[in-house]
């Protein structure tokens, strides 16, 4: 999913050009950024005795000496965000969040602090890293460490074994989502780490169960379909058609798939389930809480494309 850094201090010498990301992997004795990352979450989830999900961030925080803040005054686009003040790192969240994005946003924001508090001896490192060169990559990285820290990749594996397109389904979908207690848009983007080349979320318009459209879209690589686009205007043929709903939930009839979107011809496999059969809200700390809006009449699509 993200580019893997070279290790090359050669060419630049540690000054305000320096490569922090790479140092960042090297001070953590790593061969990449993303390596390092990993290791960090692994490692600040075992000194905080968390073995099995779902996983609390309080003990990391408090770990890291990090406090949480909820704001009404952050623009409404903006999650969430890290601010150092004279008591040190304060993760600032807007309140409008919910409690699974929430826990997303100070996973997210927690990464940047392993990244400065790795970095805490070379402030020209940490002053490289917000330079807009360095933004992507450092967002992949904290997306990275969000992932790591909620939803480790060795524990998902073990769910998605052999092949997460042969053992998917709505049970699955569901037991993922309340095992990580993470938000729908992270747990497909999840996804691609396992395998999968395309998540789509699609809705049925409820004035007719025949048009499909895609509400949102999460990529790896060269394919991408974007939201707004319907089943049977886009893509020929339809490849909800060969779908039906019946008491047992959604039937997978087409594992295999073939169809042609803006003139390129697709090839591969899916998987499709209903996006919500939700039988009880989930528990978190021994209670049932509210959850996100419901999704209903939807079906999540992974594909797996034939390169
Ligand atoms: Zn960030």
């Amino acid at each position: 999913m993200i580019e893997q850094l070279k290790l090359d201090f050669s060419s630049r010498e540690v000054s305000s050009r320096v490569n922090p990301l790479a140092l960042f992997a090297k001070l953590n004795g790593a061969t990449s950024p993303e390596r390092a990352m990993k290791d960090l979450c692994r490692r600040a989830r075992l000194y905080c005795h968390m073995h099995e999900p779902p996983f609390g961030l309080m003990n990391v925080t408090r770990m890291l000496k990090v406090e949480v803040e909820r704001s009404k005054h952050l623009p409404a686009k903006i999650r969430g965000r890290l601010e150092r003040r004279a008591t040190g790192y304060v993760i600032v969240v807007n309140e409008y969040l919910s409690w699974r994005r929430l826990r997303s946003t100070v996973a997210h924001e927690l990464g940047h602090v392993l990244l400065y508090r790795s970095l805490s001896r070379h402030p020209e490192a940490i002053s490289a890293l917000r330079e807009p060169e360095q933004w992507a990559h450092v967002e992949a990285l904290c997306d990275l460490a969000a992932a790591e820290l909620l939803m480790p990749l060795d524990d998902l594996w073990g769910f998605a074994f052999p092949d997460i397109l042969s053992v998917y389904n709505s049970e699955l979908h569901m037991s993922l989502y309340d095992r990580y207690l993470v938000s729908y848009t992270a747990l497909f983007k999840r996804h691609l780490d396992l395998g999968v080349d395309l998540v789509l979320l699609w809705r049925a318009i409820p004035s007719t169960m025949l048009t499909w459209r895609i509400s949102s879209a999460y990529h790896k690589g060269n394919y991408f379909i974007p939201p707004g686009m319907s089943a049977t205007k886009h893509l020929f043929p339809n490849i909800l058609d060969g779908i039906n709903l019946d008491e047992s939930g959604w039937r997978i009839t087409a594992p295999e798939m073939q169809f042609t979107f803006q003139g390129r011809v697709l090839e591969g496999e899916c998987a499709i389930v209903d996006s919500t059969p939700r039988r009880a809200q989930p528990l978190f700390e021994g209670f049932r809480v509210a959850d996100e809006p419901n999704l209903s009449l939807g079906a999540v699509m992974l594909m797996r494309f034939k390169s």
